[in-house]
């Protein structure tokens, strides 16, 4: 049935979701095998690093599920300055990282805006414009996401995620700071902007079905998606929704290795239905599970976030809980993820940007 499902041009929703229904080994090998072949195909066996800074954990915004909301009084709030992030803007463009990732809590008011903007000016006349800059700053105005494109940044993570509108809503406050189609407005904007866009869920979560998660994947092909950075939902104790799950019982060992497996089928899947896209191996796939990046790139992934927050402020970026890294230095992730892409059979893209073979063919068709 699997092999069958497998060899078809076009998976249906069906299809899809008996896919990620899979529950027995030798059928989970099929799909990823399949999966690998495909990467291999419209990507190659290569792997490139997006150098994640995490700049902020200053939030407005109040998610139920994420470790550093704006109610949480426990945490220690910083925000780094323009030189702390130049210094590891300019680690990344010495160690041929070629891409960056600039992400934190979400504000939206005019200082923020302004920082940022002269951030990414300052970041490409360092680097004479030899770092990519991925953004993942939340949601901004029409005006705010063409004042970054404008200042030189061209990537944008924003995840839906889930795209269950009710579980959405259970996911977040009902108020205006957390409006389903508000998000969707965003990723629309953004690719209106001219940005590569990547979007993304959490797999996982309490209520969350494989039609769910079906439908997620239909939909990164519906916004024509260029990015996708997708990984387990993990419990962070202070939140609501951690307390909730932990109180239920759905935090167990086994339970967190099944949101593990479900996460790489999830990206197998995608992978197959999606070809060319960049797809993440998340760092939260590593926290739930020792090998989850590599498991991630034998599953399709592609792309590999590596910290390089300095360490003072690590442990106080912490949007769940294990975070892994925490105590390491960003000299000490660069061989540590390095060996773990080698020990996959792959190599490093180290000063190749790799963008989204998807976004190419789409700005050469359009
Ligand atoms: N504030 C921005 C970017 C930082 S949060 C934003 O929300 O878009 C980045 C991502 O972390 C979120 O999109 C969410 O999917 C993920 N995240 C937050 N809490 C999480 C948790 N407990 N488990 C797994 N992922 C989580
Ligand atoms: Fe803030 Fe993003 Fe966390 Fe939501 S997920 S609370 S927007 S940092």
């Amino acid at each position: 049935m699997i092999k069958e499902i497998l060899q078809k041009n076009q998976l249906s929703k069906e299809d899809i979701i008996h896919l990620l229904n899979i529950d027995n080994e030798s059928d989970m090998k099929l799909l990823v095998d399949k999966a690998y072949e495909v990467k291999e195909n419209y990507i190659g066996k290569k792997s490139y690093y997006r150098g994640l800074i995490e700049l902020s954990n200053v939030c407005v915004k109040d998610c139920y599920y994420c470790g550093i909301r704006k109610s949480d009084n426990n945490v220690q709030r910083f925000n780094m300055t323009k030189d702390e992030i130049m210094q590891m803007a300019k680690w990344a463009y010495e160690n041929n990282y070629a891409s960056i990732v600039l992400q934190s809590g979400e504000r939206a008011d005019e200082q923020f805006v302004s920082f940022i903007e002269d951030v990414i000016k300052t970041i490409n006349e360092m680097s004479n414009n030899g770092l990519g800059i991925t953004l993942s700053l939340g949601e901004q105005s029409y005006e705010t996401y063409k004042k970054w494109f404008a200042a030189g940044s061209h990537r944008y993570l924003l995840r839906i995620e889930t795209t269950n509108e009710n579980l959405y809503k259970n996911l977040h406050p009902s108020d205006e700071l957390h409006n389903f189609n508000d998000r969707l407005q965003c990723l629309k904007h953004l690719r209106e902007v001219g940005y590569q866009v990547g979007t993304g869920v959490m797999i996982g979560l309490p209520n969350q079905t494989t039609e769910d998660l079906a439908n997620d994947i239909l939909f990164y092909e519906k916004m024509d998606i260029d990015m996708i950075g997708m990984g387990p939902y993990i419990v962070s104790k202070d939140t609501p929704m951690g307390v909730d799950v932990i109180n239920k019982n759905l935090n167990t060992t086994e339970m967190q290795k099944e949101r593990v497996n479900l996460a790489l089928k999830m990206i197998a899947v995608t992978r197959i239905y999606l070809k060319d896209v960049n797809i993440a191996a998340t760092t939260a796939l590593q926290s739930l599970d020792g090998l989850g990046r590599e498991k991630g790139l034998k599953a399709g992934a592609n792309i590999l976030m590596p910290i390089i927050t300095l360490e003072e402020y690590r442990a106080k970026y912490q949007l769940y809980d294990n975070k892994p890294c925490i105590e390491d230095n960003s000299d000490k992730c660069k061989v540590c993820l390095t060996g773990r892409v080698k020990s996959v059979g792959e190599t490093v893209g180290f000063g190749e940007r790799g963008d989204s073979p998807h976004f190419e063919k789409r700005i050469k068709i359009s």
